[in-house]
């Protein structure tokens, strides 16, 4: 594993510091982020990438969430330690290991096999202990719902209801939905069995969710 140095914390907490200027409040999410090591996510050549404020290409035509993102989504979401989270899109497993900083009880399924395979090492070889699973999330974990806080980190044409089925009541999705070219951040919270709100935030550009509930439907 790549060490955690002190150069490397400093850095950490510069980019707290730029993410509270850009607007995160949560001291909860600021500490998960503080927590870890970003640049473990990142090969040996792109480390100097790691603590910058920006997305950056994990292969499979994919990338890591830029930071902001990434406390962002969290931020909407507030997981609090009860809760079972389920994350859409693993990817590199950073946001996963963000995520395990505020909950022990997070779930997360990736699409593609090359990724899963990847992540599921990186995370055992970093002793972090999330669910991981391969397949399509757009259907969610129907054998693990419902959950208290689901988070989908690709851009999706439509609310996915697979999704919206296992929330808990009181619980909430939080989901980039639009177009191709960018998406609106947005909460729904599942208020009783039947009834759903639903609220709009800033806009942001996702890869997209693939998948029978994503853009492949
Ligand atoms: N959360 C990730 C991280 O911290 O590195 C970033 C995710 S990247 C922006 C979006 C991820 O969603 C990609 O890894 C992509 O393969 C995955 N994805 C797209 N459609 C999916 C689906 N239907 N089910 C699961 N994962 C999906």
């Amino acid at each position: 594993m790549h060490a955690d140095t002190y150069r490397h914390r400093g850095q950490r907490r510069a980019l707290v510091e730029e993410l509270r200027r850009k607007g995160i409040r949560s001291e909860r999410v600021l500490s998960a982020v503080q927590a870890v090591p970003r640049h473990a996510f990142f090969e040996a050549a792109f480390q100097q990438h790691a603590y910058q404020d920006k997305a950056f290409p994990i292969g499979e035509g994919q990338t890591i969430s830029q930071p902001y993102t990434v406390a962002y989504q969290t931020e909407l979401l507030a997981p609090e330690p009860q809760h079972r989270v389920l994350e859409i899109g693993t990817g590199s497993g950073y946001q996963c290991c963000v995520l395990l900083e505020l909950t022990p009880h997070v779930y997360s399924i990736e699409y593609q096999p090359v990724l899963f395979e990847r992540t599921r090492r990186r995370l055992a070889h970093m002793h972090r202990a999330a669910h991981l699973f391969c397949g399509d999330g757009s259907l969610g974990l129907p054998q693990h719902a419902p959950f208290d806080r689901i988070l989908v980190t690709a851009g999706s044409p439509t609310l996915p209801r697979p999704l919206l089925r296992q929330l808990r009541v009181g619980g909430c999705l939080v989901i980039p939905v639009g177009d191709a070219q960018v998406q609106r951040m947005v909460r729904v919270t599942r208020v009783s069995e039947e009834e759903f709100t639903r609220e709009q935030f800033e806009e942001f550009r996702f890869v997209p969710l693939l998948g029978q509930a994503g853009w492949n439907s």
